[in-house]
């Protein structure tokens, strides 16, 4: 855990409707589950809060972790966040054997979103989990998950597609991730009405879509160009893969199918490169066009 994260109301601060992204929110997240669409909210800017000294006693796995893996002692500092708000810092006022007390300052804004969308077919439950976590961790917008061909019925009846489940494993990324900002999450039973939902208005809005796939012949650079800004919209398959039919249909939909180098990853390993040469390809310069 790298930053510790509070509710609003922790703070004393009321939670706005659109402030605190599904991931953080139980009940949110059960309406995404139940397919509907939660991006007006993801879309929102995340507005923030400061706070100047507000003094709370923790008790929880919070406090736990500060205990006994950071080892915090009256007068330590810790990076702090409010989920969906600012980030800042807490001074340890006092600690115990169970808990400690905290003043939090809150004094700048959430770090920017990495402005990807993520489609990822269910994985087995313990890596859908973990992917998610890496996911938040990277700090994207929203992933929707979705049943395709080659994902194990099974696992559709996961408790890990629980809203409390994704939110907590959004959260723990986050906190790894030092984000306060948490990925929307949605859950779809069928593959192609997730597509039929939003492809039209994500190309509108001007999103650049991929679909990784092993042995593509473009590799990611040439579909998103160093130095591109534009959001992404980016399908990872389950452990088997995406079938041809599946492939073709992503296509037939604006999405360019994309290799992220020879080796054939696992799907949490294959989030994490594909989130990785996003960001680099982010940070580079443009290729200059008119070179002398
Ligand atoms: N045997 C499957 C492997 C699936 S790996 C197959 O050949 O398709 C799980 C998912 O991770 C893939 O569907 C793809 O989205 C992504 N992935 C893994 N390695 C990749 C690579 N080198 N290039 C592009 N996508 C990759």
């Amino acid at each position: 855990m790298n930053l510790v994260l509070f509710e609003p109301q922790e703070l004393g601060q009321v939670s706005r409707a659109g402030d605190v992204p599904t991931g953080a929110d139980a009940s949110a997240g059960a309406d995404a589950l139940a397919g509907s669409d939660a991006s007006a909210r993801a879309d929102a800017p995340a507005g923030w809060t400061r706070v100047e000294g507000h003094e709370l006693t923790l008790r929880d796995r919070r406090a736990a972790h500060l205990l006994t893996v950071v080892r915090v002692v009256p007068g330590s500092r810790v990076r702090v966040g409010v989920l969906g708000g600012g980030l800042g810092y807490a001074e340890v006022v006092a600690v115990d054997g169970e808990g400690c007390v905290l003043r939090v300052h809150i004094e700048r804004p959430p770090p920017p979103p990495l402005p990807v969308h993520l489609i990822l077919a269910v994985p087995r439950p313990k890596v859908l989990l973990r992917t998610v976590a890496i996911a938040a961790s990277f700090g994207v917008e929203r992933i929707d998950l979705t049943n395709s061909w080659r994902v194990d019925k099974s696992y559709l009846g996961s408790p890990a597609l629980s809203a409390e489940a994704l939110g907590r494993a959004a959260r723990e990324g986050a906190e790894q991730g030092a984000t306060s900002r948490l990925p929307v999450l949605g859950v779809h039973r069928r593959l192609m009405s997730l597509l039929d939902a939003f492809p039209e208005k994500e190309r509108a809005s001007g999103r650049l879509c991929a679909i990784a796939h092993p042995g593509a012949a473009r590799t990611l650079e040439s579909a998103v160009a160093p130095g591109e800004r534009r959001p992404l919209t980016l399908a990872v398959g389950p452990e088997g893969g995406w079938i041809a039919r599946e492939v073709e249909t992503f296509e037939q939909r604006g999405f360019t199918q994309v290799a992220l180098g020879e080796a054939i990853l696992r799907v949490e390993a294959a989030i994490a490169a594909l989130l990785g040469q996003v960001q680099l390809l982010r940070r580079l310069r443009p290729y200059e066009r008119d070179e002398p």
